[in-house]
């Protein structure tokens, strides 16, 4: 048998190998629509960077034929740089026989790609690399939704960060996420925040509180959202806060959401308010009880006076009218503490020298304390200051006596005199005006106060001392001048500490050649016969006064209202050499009474008489031409000697004659 093929052998085979080219063509046909199909470039490179094949998108995006590129080097279309980057993957994947990837940016057309080398094993020899394949997905957009996210992830970050809040989430009683105010606030880093329970945070006082609330509002009662209580740093500093919470879930937990504000400023200055408030309420209280305790003995004092110008000194009962006499003195100095801290007005201001007056109320404290040894420190050249030396004197005793008191077993005083000026702004919240103040400070090494009383001394009838020792008017008494003389009072103390007080008075404007001018006292009783015109809204007031002035020879109209003095005065001017003007009248006050007076004649003369000691108002009255203040109560001295202050000795009145009458028998209590 010839092993020659027939003819029909060869069809079959020239089939068989048509059949195959087919199928080839159908297997490359089906690479190709593969390959080109894909929105990713597709490219085979050598070990020199040179492009073997691309698919047609690639080939588009480098605006190459479809085909005939092959042994194109890569450098050709890029720069050396991105040359060198390419080169060296394609290096680094011959080298190592495994795949890796890139992010590229394309300068051409600005995009970002994501590509992916992956060897192309020889197929003689498939532990050698003979090229390899590049497949660059394009991830512009991704990139761009990536990077904008970031952009407003950063911008949130920002507003969480720079926050003046403590911002924070708390599961389960621990901060899980908190922004860099609230380590600041509360001292510790993040880390260590989130070992600590919030709640331990919280001083022992409001924890019960704080934890209720949180507790309410994972409940779902949005009303427990807003709170304040204290903290406590990691210093042991305290601060006052403002929490306000919103229940939210985080990471699939239940969670609160939490702003956190330190409110401590707001509260102190709330605290003074209220303080302020308190004194200004309690101020009104006592000063209205004192005025018409005042007024009360005034009629006594008035009875007594009387009763003791119609007495002889050897009657059995001027001794007992001397001895209410000197009881009333003794009422109307309590009085006049009420009053001078009921915000009375200032007596005798004039200019004078501190200095002396410490000095001169220490000497009278060393006299009965022997167990305490007493440190001065006076500065040298204190500047004056306008004060009533005998209200200024009263405050510094009571300090003293305080002082005193709160060393029972003996120490030290320290009392110190110094210039201070107020360009500090801590005086501004204090109500301070001046810019220059003298500063008293007296500190005592006695027994000291907790803060419950210290927030209290300053309240009239507050004591801590045993029935019968302390009438708690002391501090109140000293406030209320201290105030008077538009200064202010500070007080440092802790139990068992000792205390230092410092009383503030602001310095004179400028110095006045006669400081230090006593004042001159009224002595001895000094009778007239002018008529005098008696204003005053309390009945018994014009009956005591006017019976004194009768019996001192005056000639005495009385008027209850300010209404009816006016029309008195219109009628019976030329009558009427003086006129006395209550300041506190319920219908016309004496100010409104002293002006119409004014309008009706310019020439009026007016002795002004008031239960509080001389204040704003009545300086007021005095500056516009009022002729004198006296307060209530007045002794039958007190009041002749302004009488007569005001209207000349008796030979000299301009207006009557008038003559002398004989002197009732009368000492001056
Ligand atoms: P009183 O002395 O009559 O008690 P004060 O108004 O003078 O009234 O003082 C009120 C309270 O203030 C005192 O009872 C005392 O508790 C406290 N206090 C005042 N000064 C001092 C001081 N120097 N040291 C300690 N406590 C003081
Ligand atoms: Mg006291």
């Amino acid at each position: 048998m010839d092993g020659k093929p027939t003819y029909a052998d060869l069809e079959k085979k020239i089939a068989a190998l048509n059949a195959e080219l087919a199928a080839q063509k159908t297997v490359a046909a089906q690479y190709r629509n593969l390959v080109d199909s894909t929105d990713d470039s597709l490219y085979l490179v050598d070990a020199d960077a040179r492009y073997l094949f691309m698919n047609s998108n690639h080939a588009r995006r480098l605006n190459l034929p479809p085909a005939g590129i092959s042994g194109l080097p890569y450098a050709d279309l890029h720069t050396p740089e991105q040359t060198e980057a390419f080169a060296a993957k394609i290096r680094e994947v011959f080298a190592t026989g495994a795949s890796l990837s890139d992010e590229h940016h394309s300068l051409r057309d600005n995009q970002y790609f994501l590509r992916t080398f992956s060897p192309v094993r020889d197929a003689a020899d498939p532990g050698k690399v003979a090229a390899v394949s590049v497949v660059s997905k394009n991830v512009t957009s991704r990139r761009w939704a990536v990077e904008a996210l970031r952009a407003s992830e950063e911008k949130y970050r920002q507003l969480i960060e720079y926050s003046g809040e403590a911002i924070f989430i708390l599961t389960g009683g621990k901060i899980r996420f908190a922004n860099s105010q609230t380590e600041k606030m509360l001292g510790y880093p993040l880390d260590d925040l989130k070992l600590i329970s919030f709640i331990n945070l919280v001083i022992s006082e409001d924890r019960e509180m704080v934890f209720d609330r949180q507790k309410a509002l994972l409940h779902g009662d949005v009303s427990a959202g807003i709170n304040t209580f204290r903290i406590v740093n990691k210093e042991g500093a305290t601060t006052w806060v403002a929490q306000n919470s919103a229940a939210i879930t985080w990471d699939n937990s239940p969670a609160t959401l939490n702003y956190m504000r330190d409110i401590t400023r707001q509260k102190k200055t709330e605290a003074r308010l209220l303080q302020a408030q308190k004194m200004e309420s309690i101020g009104t209280l006592a000063g209205g009880i004192a005025h018409d305790f005042n007024n009360l003995l005034m009629g006594i004092q008035g009875h007594a006076s009387l009763a003791l110008l119609k007495l002889d000194r050897t009657d059995p009962s001027y001794d007992h009218f001397k001895t209410i006499e000197s009881l009333v003195i003794s009422g109307a100095g309590l009085t006049r503490q009420l009053l001078g801290f009921a915000r009375s007005g200032k007596y005798e201001v004039r200019q004078a020298d501190v200095n002396a007056l410490v000095e001169k109320t220490l000497q009278t404290l060393g006299r009965t304390s022997r167990e305490i040894r007493i440190h001065r420190r006076l500065a040298d050249h204190l500047w004056p200051s306008d004060i009533d030396q005998g209200q200024i004197e009263q405050a510094l005793l009571n300090l003293l006596i305080n002082a005193r008191q709160a060393m029972p077993g003996g120490g030290d005083l320290y009392v110190e005199t110094k210039n201070t000026l107020s360009d500090e702004n801590r005086f501004q919240p204090l109500g301070g005006r001046s810019d220059r103040y003298i500063r008293i400070s007296i500190t005592d090494t006695g027994v000291g106060m907790d803060e419950k009383t210290r927030e209290r001394i300053f309240e009239p009838f507050f004591t801590t001392k045993a029935m019968g020792r302390g009438t708690g008017l002391g501090l109140a008494s000293v406030y209320g001048i201290i105030k008077n003389h538009n200064g202010f009072i500070n007080v440092y103390s802790e139990k068992g500490q000792g205390s230092t007080f410092h009383v503030y008075l602001p310095a004179s404007a400028r110095p006045d050649k006669d400081w230090d001018r006593p004042a001159e006292l009224p002595e001895q009783v000094s009778p007239g016969t002018e008529t005098i015109l008696l204003v005053d809204d309390e009945a018994m007031i014009l009956d005591v006064a006017g019976a004194i002035l009768k019996t001192l020879g005056y000639t005495v109209i009385a008027a209850r209202t300010g209404a009816d003095a006016l029309a008195i005065y219109r009628s019976r001017q030329a009558a009427i050499d003086l006129v006395i003007l209550d300041m506190v009248m319920p219908d016309m006050n004496g100010e409104e009474v002293f002006s119409e007076l004014k309008l009706l004649d310019p020439q009026v003369r007016v002795l002004l008489a008031s239960g509080y000691s001389l204040n704003a108002q009545a300086e007021r009255i005095l500056d516009r031409g009022c002729s004198g203040f006296i307060q209530k109560p007045f002794t039958s001295a007190d009041i002749s000697c302004q009488v007569r202050a005001i209207l000349g000795s008796p030979g000299e009145h301009p207006r009557r004659e008038s003559a002398q009458i004989p002197l009732p028998l009368f000492d001056k209590p």
